[in-house]
């Protein structure tokens, strides 16, 4: 297959993903996120680019397969500003509509609300990812993604027409964005939008986004390091912070989930602390 293909953690230990597909109809991302990891494998990751004749495709790709969940997108956002015009995210999810694939769409744009009118008569489930309410911050850490009060409006008017919606904290950055206060206004912010789940990560350092993520923060920078290269978790080659302090950002996250009544569930941690059926949503499909 061409475009749609099994998701694929790579088996890895950690992810507890059920089975599912993964499509994505662009190439690379322009949010820019400091922390994003496309950048170790994507070339020129910043560029999105339109995959060549993707909808003809896709669908003669979904007429053979066996119907799963189909997730969109893993390694780029499915709603660049290109979008508006191209409607290719809107092209597909009609295509999975017709052929009745269940959707995970996964985004931090605003514009995944443009196609209410299609998610409500399917089976779906949206993932915003909002890492803070903090716009300073926000503007940080996705330098070009929509604002987190653009984000929270999208949930609004998703909500409104009773379509599923999880949304992904993710990462926490040890000393950036881990703050319960800051988590508690999130949190109690995403209960009154009446969101299904919410889903946590903490973040895991590459050469490339350390880079970024050391040269803005610079001065937590040396913390940072001691974490992420001293004191550090190693799995399959990947950078984890401390067990202990991702267990504490993360459980803090899970008590506020539960004071809020929110299903729960952790991505690639290890942690038994999820009380939500599905790691990734797609139990609400
Ligand atoms: S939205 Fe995702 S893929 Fe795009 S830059 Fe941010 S982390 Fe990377």
């Amino acid at each position: 297959m061409r475009y749609l293909h099994v998701f694929d953690p790579w088996h890895f230990p950690l992810c507890t993903c059920p089975a599912k597909y993964s499509v994505d109809p662009y190439t690379g991302c322009e949010h820019r996120c400091i922390y994003c990891y496309i950048t170790s494998y994507v070339r020129e990751p910043w560029r999105v680019r339109p995959k060549k004749d993707f909808l003809r495709v896709l669908e003669t790709e979904l007429k053979h397969a066996k119907i799963m969940p189909v997730s969109m997108s893993n390694s780029s956002d499915p709603y660049p500003k290109m979008e508006k015009e191209l409607k290719i995210t809107r092209g597909t999810l009609r295509l999975l509509s017709k052929y009745k694939f269940p959707a995970l769409v996964l985004t931090k744009s605003n514009l995944v609300a443009r196609d209410r009118d299609i998610l409500e008569n399917m089976q779906a489930v949206v993932s915003i990812t909002i890492t803070t309410l903090d716009e300073e911050l926000a503007k940080k850490l996705e330098p070009f993604a929509p604002a987190p009060e653009l984000r929270l409006s999208a949930i609004e008017k998703l909500k409104e027409k009773d379509i599923k919606v999880a949304v992904r904290v993710d990462p926490i950055i040890p000393s950036i964005n881990d703050s319960p206060i800051m988590l508690k206004t999130l949190i109690k912010e995403l209960a009154s939008l009446g969101v299904d789940q919410i889903i946590s990560s903490t973040y895991k350092a590459k050469p490339d986004n350390f880079k970024r993520v050391a040269g803005v923060f610079k001065d937590r920078a040396e913390y940072l390091r001691e974490l992420y290269y001293e004191r550090n978790e190693m799995v399959r080659g990947i950078r984890y912070a401390p067990k202990e302090i991702r267990y504490k950002m993360l459980k803090i996250v899970r008590s506020l989930a539960d004071e809020y009544a929110i299903p729960f569930s952790v991505c690639r941690e290890g942690f038994a602390l999820s009380s939500a059926k599905t790691c990734d949503g797609s139990h609400l499909l």
